[in-house]
C-alpha cells in the first residue's frame, strides 16, 4: 500500500532539459498533475487532469529505474504547477539520493525547498510572482505571448537582481513570437537592460519529449 504523502503524477520520463540555462542537460522529469492557471497556450494541458497517485518511495523507485538506463544527475520537478502539492519530502529524498533537483514553477506559489535550481516562469496577463523568488530564482523565463511587451519586461527585469538571467522564450518556437522576442531584445539592449537573452525550446526544435 502506498504511504503518505501521496503525490498526483502525470508522468516520469528521461529527456534533455529543453528550456532555460540548463538546456541540453540530461534530466529525469517528474511531471506533477494539476495547475492553478489555465494558460491558453499551455503545451502540457494533459497535466491539468488528476494523474496517478504515487508515494515518494514509488516515485524514487521509478526515478532509479530510469537512472539505471539513463544515469542523469538532474531531476526536474515540473507540471502543471508542481507547488500545488507538498513536494518537500520528495525534494529531500531525491537530494539524499545524490540527485540535483530543479523545480519549474509559474511562481504564483512558493514552498521553502532546498532545491538546486528554481526556474520560474510568471504567466500573462498579470505576470504575478511570489516575492520570495526575487533572490531565489536561478532564471526567469518569459513566454513571448501577445501580452508581453518591452515595458512589462523592463518592470520585471528591474525587480530581480541583475545577476538573475532573463530568458525570452518564443511561444512554441513560432515565427511571430520569435519576431516579438527580437523586437523586445533590441529595445532592452538599447535601454541598457542587462542579462536578458532569447531562448528557444530545444525539445520542440528536435521533436524530443
Ligand atoms: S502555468 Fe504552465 S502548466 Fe499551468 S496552464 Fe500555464 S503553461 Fe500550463
Amino acid at each position: 500500500m502506498p504511504q503518505p504523502p501521496i503525490l498526483k503524477i502525470a508522468e516520469i520520463f528521461p529527456s534533455l532539459q529543453g528550456e532555460g540555462l540548463r538546456q541540453g542537460e540530461p534530466t529525469i522529469f517528474i511531471r506533477l498533475s494539476g495547475c492553478n492557471l489555465k494558460c491558453p497556450f499551455c503545451d502540457t494541458k494533459y497535466a491539468w487532469k488528476d494523474g496517478k497517485q504515487y508515494s515518494t518511495e514509488e516515485i524514487l523507485e521509478n526515478v532509479k529505474k530510469i537512472w539505471s538506463l539513463f544515469p542523469a544527475r538532474w531531476v526536474c520537478i515540473t507540471g502543471g504547477e508542481p507547488l500545488l502539492q507538498d513536494v518537500s519530502r520528495l525534494v529531500r529524498t531525491l537530494r539524499k539520493e545524490g540527485f540535483k533537483v530543479q523545480v519549474e514553477t509559474n511562481a504564483t506559489l512558493y514552498q521553502p525547498l532546498l532545491v538546486d535550481w528554481y526556474s520560474i516562469s510568471p504567466k500573462p496577463e498579470k505576470y504575478f510572482y511570489r516575492p520570495e523568488y526575487r533572490t531565489r530564482a536561478k532564471e526567469v523565463k518569459l513566454i513571448l505571448t501577445r501580452n508581453l511587451d518591452f515595458e512589462l519586461v523592463r518592470k520585471l527585469r528591474k525587480a530581480f537582481p541583475e545577476a538573475t538571467p532573463f530568458l525570452l522564450q518564443p511561444q512554441s518556437n513560432r515565427k511571430w513570437s520569435l519576431n516579438l522576442g527580437m523586437k523586445i531584445l533590441n529595445q532592452s539592449l538599447r535601454a541598457g537592460l542587462k542579462n536578458i537573452r532569447l531562448s528557444l525550446q530545444l525539445h520542440k526544435t528536435f521533436g524530443l519529449r
